[in-house]
């Protein structure tokens, strides 16, 4: 049987509840336990995949073709486990399958309501998580604050969950945050009192506080909070701002949060815990930001605005250049912004140009630009699907001359389809989950620099696009220089091209961000901002 943890929020969004779960979950890990992590959203969407990225950021796709919350990425790259769509629950889901078996009849003639139906079916999900994972611990984290009307089922399930599986089995999480009131220079207290009021108005008495601060608390709040929210003193954890956010495990851990689970929960045999690792991680990172080296990487995208729509991407980067002890400057760039003439000037500083996954026509023009300029100026370049399929177009139209070269996402009728739908590949079906999702087995071809990178034959990696590289054009690509250096075993399909005769350029249809983790950077990263610190160099 799994022990459930529930992560809730209170005061104001955006607390970093999704990195303290994490923070538990990769600290219950260090201690021996099989640990597995969810998190439930409460809006209506089946899932994020329809959504705008201005909306909701980017969307992780986990190994088994689950689109999600950018919190899965969390979990997974602090875990460094491979999670599964048990991982992501939404209102939409929890509703969808409601509504499907009321009318299938299921409910033999019985009044559908919020409960017990819903919460029914939220439970289920938590008990479908517990035999999927098989995890000692499984920890689930609650979208938005407590209050909102959207997460009210979510919490009542929980609660019940409590009572029916004993409380020694489960424990809630609250996480708020403790305003600091710089005249008169006191951290305030009431929002978490109050905030914890409206947990106990549903019947939830949390077991833990969880207080994020821009100051550190004094002894004095910390005991403040514990007498007037019923919580012990050892269930007061204190999260404040890091400089480098991998520390907070550390000092998580320090205030003894995983021993505090640990007890709750019965578990007596993990008394030793091993964070050699990660303390090695954190010292890289702040080692590297002492040193200034840096490297400039140009990511020219869509949603630069909103940094979330890239995350996986934006982390990768980082990761890598922890490998390497080096900085990765991101210079953001919009995409349509090249579109305007002084493209060449705008990418000058660019030591690597990155063009990551996306949708539609617009600022494709510019991603193409930026792809030119890295492949006439042989700059270290990475494209990643849709970037993979802009390179390739762009190569058509002007290394091979076929100026009318398209994708069918642009134009169903193009007469140079180097992209297309496979054929039958999607009759009938509706919009929402119709990529190819997940992960696909791809075959390296030996001596190339896909090959170089892995150093291996045979890799997965995860996928989400729905057009593929037309193989009516390969050969003549190939005569051009370009190859076709990954390629799905079973369907032949191309998943990784490169131009050899550059220095770096490499362009996949899958999504090499997704699986990519702090201590393990994914090796197409990291050869690529290790090539750009070369370029670098060279300059
Ligand atoms: N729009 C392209 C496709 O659907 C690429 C998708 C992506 O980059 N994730 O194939």
């Amino acid at each position: 049987m799994s022990r459930f943890v529930f992560v809730t929020g209170g005061v104001v969004s955006s607390l970093g509840k999704g990195i303290f779960a994490s923070s538990l979950g990769f600290l219950l890990k260090k201690r021996g336990l099989k640990v597995f992590m969810m998190k439930f959203d409460p809006y209506l969407n089946v899932d994020p995949g329809t959504m705008s990225p201005y909306q909701h950021g980017e969307v992780f796709v986990t190994k088994d073709g689950a689109e999600t919350d950018l919190d899965i990425g969390h979990y997974e790259r602090w875990l460094d486990e491979s999670l599964a769509k048990e991982s992501s629950v939404t209102s939409g889901k929890i509703y969808g399958a409601v509504l499907e078996k009321e009318r299938r009849g299921d409910y033999l003639g019985a009044c559908v309501q919020v409960i017990p139906h819903v919460t029914n079916e939220i439970k289920a999900r938590l008990h479908d998580a517990e035999r999927a994972s098989g995890a000692d611990v499984i920890i689930c984290e609650i979208g938005g604050t407590v209050g909102d009307i959207e997460s009210e089922p979510f919490l009542e399930a929980m609660r019940q969950m409590r009572v029916e599986l004993g409380y020694q089995n489960v424990m809630f999480f609250h996480n708020t945050l403790v305003p600091y009131l710089r005249t008169s220079e006191e951290s305030k207290t009431k929002p978490t009192q109050h905030s914890v009021k409206d947990l106990l108005s549903i019947g939830i008495q949390p077991d833990a506080i969880v207080l994020r601060s821009e100051v550190p608390l004094g002894e004095g709040a910390k005991e403040k909070i514990s007498l007037f929210c019923n919580v012990a003193r050892e269930g007061v954890f204190e999260a404040d701002d890091c400089e480098i956010v991998y520390e907070l495990p550390l000092k998580l851990h320090e205030q003894g949060l995983d021993e505090f689970v640990l007890r709750r929960f019965g578990f007596t045999k993990q008394t030793n815990i091993d964070l050699k690792d990660w303390e090695g991680l954190v010292k890289r990172i702040a080692e590297t930001k002492a040193s200034g080296k840096s490297v400039n990487i140009a990511l020219v995208g869509k949603y630069v605005e909103l940094k979330d729509a890239y995350l996986s991407v934006a982390t990768a980067l980082s990761h890598a250049g922890y490998h390497f002890g080096v900085k990765v400057d991101i210079d953001w760039i919009k995409a349509i912004d090249l579109e305007n003439g002084n493209y060449e000037e705008r990418l000058a500083k660019a030591d690597g140009i990155l063009v990551p996954g996306g949708f539609g026509e617009r600022g494709s023009k510019g991603k193409m630009l930026a792809i030119e300029y890295a492949r006439t100026h042989d700059i270290p370049c990475l494209g990643i699907c849709f970037g993979m399929q802009l390179a390739m177009i762009e190569f058509a139209k002007h290394v091979l001359g076929h100026q009318e070269a398209n994708t069918t996402e642009f134009d169903p009728e193009t007469p140079c389809p180097v992209f297309d739908l496979l054929r039958d590949q999607y009759d009938g079906i509706k919009m929402g989950g119709t990529l190819r999702l997940g992960e696909y087995p791809c075959a390296l071809q030996k001596g190339s620099l896909a090959e170089k990178c892995y150093k291996a034959p045979l890799i997965k990696e995860r996928h989400r696009h729905r057009y593929e590289f037309n193989s009516a054009y390969r050969k003549e690509f190939e005569e051009a220089g370009v190859v076709f250096s990954g390629i799905n075993p079973d369907s032949g399909l191309v998943e990784i091209v490169e131009i050899p005769k550059l220095r770096f350029f490499i362009a996949s249809q899958f999504h090499p961000e997704f699986t990519s983790r702090p201590l393990r950077p994914n090796p197409l990263f990291q050869e690529f901002v290790g090539a750009a610190i070369k370029e670098k160099a060279e300059r």
